[in-house]
């Protein structure tokens, strides 16, 4: 074979490109990084603003039950005591989230476990249920039929531009339903927001590898792809087969980013906006991940929209249909000995941040495995 100038070509500087990239540079590979983008770091970048970190693709909260990845990523960063707590606005008025014994009380006054859950059982025992097939009776299964209309129903129509009748129901599994007064939105043991901020660990991670932005693989495929041995693919994989068994779906948002001239906007992090009467999805107030003191504040309005071919996918659509259309893309990817395709958008699967580094760290150890 001939030598080629690289071992891996990594097409994306996202977090499953960074971690490959940091760990085949480790192990002596030669790694070049490209990503379309101008900045390196794709969803977890964050601009600074008014002298606050600002998450510019939206929150980004780490978090993981996994010893092993919170070491990993303890590496590149300390992590501060920020606790995911996201609060609900329903009918104009504030609730507690996860759904929990605060919002049970705020729903209904009820104020031990027993009363609350009377309530639900009484609720999900008269749907009878048997097997929840999609999102819409996994969530009536779980949470009864108050919490569903006040808070997921709408909620998941914005979000996902589709009748929660055709989603699948792990999203709504997402979420914890806990009988206890604790609004973690995780259940996980570890969780936090990176002193310094998400850019500085792509920064670590991506220290001496060689890294050209705004350079998009399929512009000039050929020539990218005659520069390494390997190629890592991280953005869509239909786009990787041009398409052939059609286009898999895609969510995009819209970030509305404001700079308002008040110290706080609306005390804490992450408000849903669970209802018809607000077009957004939810606004974050960036300062309160890092607790915050400036004399300004930054708030991101969210608003979900259907991905056509130029808009940024975000959220991969796992309904029956385009999970039929990636299995094809799957096989075909499969019998690609010299291509690794990894992340949310190359394997189309909803990973968060720990998941991706679980990925990037395994397939990296089987390709050196094997080779
Ligand atoms: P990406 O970050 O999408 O990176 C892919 C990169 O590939 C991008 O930089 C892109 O520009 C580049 N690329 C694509 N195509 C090409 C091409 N043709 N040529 C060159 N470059 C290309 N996870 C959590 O754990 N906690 C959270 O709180 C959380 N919140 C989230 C909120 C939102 C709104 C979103 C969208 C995601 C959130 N996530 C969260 C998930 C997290 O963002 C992802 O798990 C992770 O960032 C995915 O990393 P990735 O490398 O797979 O993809
Ligand atoms: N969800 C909801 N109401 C809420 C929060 C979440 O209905 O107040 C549903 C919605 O379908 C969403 C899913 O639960 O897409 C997963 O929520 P999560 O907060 O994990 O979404 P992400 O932060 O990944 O956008």
């Amino acid at each position: 074979m001939k030598e080629l100038k690289y071992d891996y070509l990594i097409v994306g500087s996202g977090l499953f490109g960074a971690v490959f990239a940091h760990e085949a540079n480790k192990a002596g590979k030669r790694c070049l990084v490209i990503d379309k983008r101008n900045h390196a770091g794709g969803n977890v970048f964050c601009e600074h603003i008014a002298g606050i970190n600002v998450h510019s693709y939206g929150a980004h909260i780490f978090h993981t039950d996994n010893k092993q990845i919170w070491d990993y990523i303890n590496q590149f960063a300390s992590f501060n005591h920020y606790v995911n707590s996201p609060l609900a606005c329903s009918g104009n008025k504030i609730y507690n989230l996860p759904f929990n014994m605060n919002t049970f009380y705020q729903l209904w006054g009820t104020k031990t476990p027993a009363e609350a859950r009377y309530i639900l059982n009484q609720q999900i025992t008269s749907l009878n249920i048997k097997d929840p097939a999609n999102l819409e009776e996994q969530a009536l299964s779980l949470v009864g039929t108050t919490i569903y209309e006040k808070f997921i129903k709408h909620y998941t129509e914005k979000q996902w531009g589709r009748d929660a009748r055709y989603l699948p129901a792990f999203i709504i599994k997402r979420i914890p339903l806990r009988f206890t007064y604790n609004n973690n939105y995780f259940n996980d043991r570890y969780q936090g927001i990176p002193i310094g901020g998400y850019n500085s660990i792509i920064d670590k991670m991506l220290s001496g590898i060689e890294t050209r932005l705004t350079s998009d693989f399929f512009k000039d495929r050929q020539f990218y792809e005659s520069l390494a041995n390997k190629i890592v693919f991280t953005g869509k994989i239909d786009e990787f087969y041009n398409f052939r068994f059609g286009p898999l779906h895609y969510r995009s948002l819209k970030f509305v980013h404001e700079v308002l001239d008040m110290e706080d906007y609306q005390g804490n992090a992450v408000v849903n906006y669970c209802d018809t009467s607000a077009p957004f999805t939810r606004i974050i107030e960036h300062k309160h991940f890092e607790f915050g003191q400036q004399s300004k504040t930054v708030v991101t309005k969210e608003y979900s929209y259907e991905g056509t071919s130029d808009a940024e996918p975000y959220y991969p659509v796992n309904d029956p249909g385009n999970m039929s259309r990636f299995k094809l893309y799957q096989q075909i990817s499969s019998n690609e000995p010299n291509v690794i395709f990894g992340g949310r958008l190359a394997e189309y699967k909803y990973y968060d941040m720990h998941q991706i580094i679980a990925s990037a760290l395994k397939k990296l150890q089987m390709n050196l495995e094997w080779n």
